[in-house]
């Protein structure tokens, strides 16, 4: 059994795929919290919970009453069959944290139907959660974007940076890249260093940094930082088309 958040078929908003039409697919529940992000989500109660800019997918005491439970496969294959689909549609795992889930035979069914029919199949993690690839070798065939948490996320460094783990995902996956995200003023502080610091950690440094913001105004303060940072390192710049374009996050 796992939690479902969302699920929409949009284009991939962030990193190398930027632009690629994909289904996503929002599963419930994660390891961190984040609450350095500062978002702020209010609740029927009036209570304000603070955590990243996915808290809806995150905290499940306070949102996991609207999360879709899914008990088979054949829920997951019948909500993409629910959507109207180029036949090999890049699928998108996202959260939340995806990878908590990777051990449930629901998941690992569906990954295995998906792969075999040649979709690209991407998990959008944190690389903190490892992944089992002797056991379940189809996760070999993936793509990871590994969205590493640095100091702004307010998560203590030995839960967020984890070499163990993500270097096994580099060392065994088909494809994997760094994305980070960043804003003008962390990146006045150490932000630079602690970003050089964990690549020189990990088996291979392909970044993708794209800048912070939960809407189009913050994104945009944020750009021109992220660009510079980006030329002097030699970073692919990613933007966050989901929120330029729709200056939103849910469902887009
Ligand atoms: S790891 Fe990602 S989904 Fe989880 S709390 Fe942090 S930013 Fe949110």
């Amino acid at each position: 059994m796992l939690y479902l958040v969302e699920h929409f078929y949009s284009i991939q908003g962030e990193g190398i795929y930027t632009g690629v039409p994909s289904l996503f697919f929002r599963f419930g529940g994660c390891n961190m919290r984040c609450e350095g992000f500062g978002c702020i989500e209010i609740l029927d109660n009036g209570i304000e919970i603070a955590g990243c800019d996915t808290l809806y997918a995150v905290d499940r005491h306070a949102f996991g009453a609207s999360w879709q439970r899914i008990d088979t496969t054949a829920q997951l294959l019948e909500i993409m069959q629910s959507h109207t689909l180029p036949s090999d549609v890049d699928i998108v795992f996202t959260g939340g944290e995806p990878l908590l889930h990777a051990d449930n035979p629901v998941l690992v069914a569906f990954v295995e139907y998906l792969i075999s029919r040649h979709h690209r199949v991407t998990f959008e993690t944190n690389g903190a959660v490892a992944v089992n690839f002797e056991k379940y070798p189809v996760y070999k065939s993936c793509v990871y974007a590994l969205s590493i948490k640095l100091s702004n996320s307010g998560e203590p460094y030995s839960k967020r940076i984890r070499p163990d783990i993500f270097n096994a995902i580099i060392d065994n996956a088909d494809e994997s890249f760094f994305k980070f995200t960043v804003d003008a003023a962390s990146l006045q502080k150490n932000l630079e260093c602690e970003i050089d610091e964990l690549l020189a950690l990990a088996h291979k440094t392909e970044v993708s940094c794209m800048p912070q913001g939960g809407s189009k105004e913050e994104i945009e303060s944020n750009t021109q930082a992220v660009i510079a940072y980006c030329k002097a390192k030699g970073f692919r710049y990613s933007d966050r088309l989901h929120i330029r374009i729709w200056d939103q996050n849910r469902g887009v």
